[in-house]
């Protein structure tokens, strides 16, 4: 996925064109207010009460993922994803805006480079969603992208640093933007002998499967070398036949698919609706590749999952669950080489396992 924002920036400056595809015409048409959602879903407005911070980072959902929960449901796992609620008021001790210290490890404007031989390029601002448990959710993107203005510095750093081996198109999501520009710049990320693999993190193929179109089809199964998407799933209910269809066509057109899920309470923190979510994934061809404990961002403490409480799921998965369909249980710890895993328990400080009887 995807550094604090001033908001205005994150709702996408959707590039219209005269012969718009279906899919732009939807995310324009996203729902965007919380009284248009929860008519639709035929919650009494007097049920819901908001947070008084909520104005920089608004609701915003598209229909296709709103249809997927349950009316009359407020506590519904893929509404609470996106409802705005009063307890993003409250400060929490140690939940900060920009908790990854990403700020650091901007290499060139729009280009983070943390772990080695992969680096990540923040290509837009914009999402189709906003979930509410987002660490980019207060990111200056200062102007939606970055990038834009400050491409060919990216490209030259990539090319001089001979050991980076794998881009990562993220954002905000990349895929909200139009094809005719991520084709350009993949063809330029191709150019680059050392670099062999693109990957792209989006929540697009599961929140608006109508985005798996031809024209995406085209250059992503024409792309030279490797291409890995993940995408990011974090509830079996969000898995309906449009997105299995979407993902099976990803995949035959050669893209290896992965799905990290943020673990939050009240949402996806049960061991049997993880194993149903694994489970529903592979089915449509994708692996489980990480579950994230929650970064910690002003206003999500109370999505948080205790990391016993975490462990505890992953032995349980491991319990009933082929090994390949267990994610990785990962916090991003700032600093460290990579994402640290939690499973089996750790010390970050000194690497040793601290489960006796495990060396
Ligand atoms: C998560 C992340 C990556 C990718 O890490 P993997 O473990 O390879 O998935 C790369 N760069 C940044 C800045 C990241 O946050
Ligand atoms: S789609 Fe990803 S980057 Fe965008 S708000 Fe959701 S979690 Fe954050």
């Amino acid at each position: 996925m995807e550094i604090p924002l001033k908001m205005a920036a994150i709702i996408p400056r959707i590039e219209q064109h005269e012969h718009a595809p279906a899919w732009q015409c939807a995310l324009a048409q996203a729902i965007g207010s919380v009284d248009e959602l929860l008519n639709l879903l035929q919650i009494d407005p007097g049920q819901y009460r908001g947070p008084t911070l909520a104005a920089d980072f608004p609701l915003r959902v598209p229909h296709s993922f709103a249809a997927r929960m349950e009316p009359g449901n407020i506590d519904d796992p893929l509404l609470r994803q996106v409802l705005p609620l009063p307890a993003e008021d409250l400060a929490a001790p140690g939940y900060l805006p920009d908790p990854l210290a990403e700020q650091e490890a901007i290499a060139t404007p729009g280009l983070l480079h943390k772990y080695h031989g992969r680096a990540l390029l923040t290509v837009t601002g914009a999402c189709a969603i906003h979930c509410r448990y987002c660490f980019r959710r207060h990111f200056p993107y200062s102007d939606a992208n970055p990038l834009a203005a400050h491409r060919d510095q990216a490209l030259a750093y990539l090319r001089s640093h001979e050991e980076i081996t794998e881009v990562i198109l993220s954002g905000g999501d990349p895929l909200v933007l139009p094809d005719s520009r991520l084709r350009e710049l993949a063809a330029q990320l191709a150019a680059i002998p050392h670099i062999t693999t693109l990957r792209l993190h989006t929540r697009l193929p599961v929140v608006l499967p109508a985005r798996v179109d031809g024209q995406l089809l085209e250059w992503t199964g024409n792309h030279p070398g490797q291409m890995v998407v993940v995408i990011h799933c974090n509830h079996p209910n969000e898995i309906n036949a449009d997105v299995v269809a979407a993902l099976q066509r990803l995949a035959q057109a050669g893209v290896t698919l992965l799905n990290q899920s943020v673990l939050m309470k009240g949402i996806n923190d049960r061991a049997d609706t993880l194993k149903e979510m694994c489970e529903s994934l592979f089915a449509a061809g994708v692996l489980p590749y990480y579950l994230h404990q929650l970064d910690r961002v002003q206003g999500a403490a109370h999505f948080e999952v205790s990391d016993a409480r975490a462990r505890e799921l992953i032995q349980q998965l491991h319990g009933t669950l082929p090994g390949y369909l267990v994610p990785r249980l990962v916090r991003e710890i700032p600093g460290l080489p990579g994402k640290w895993p939690l499973w089996p328990e750790r010390d970050h400080t000194t690497g040793r396992q601290t489960i006796p009887g495990l060396i």
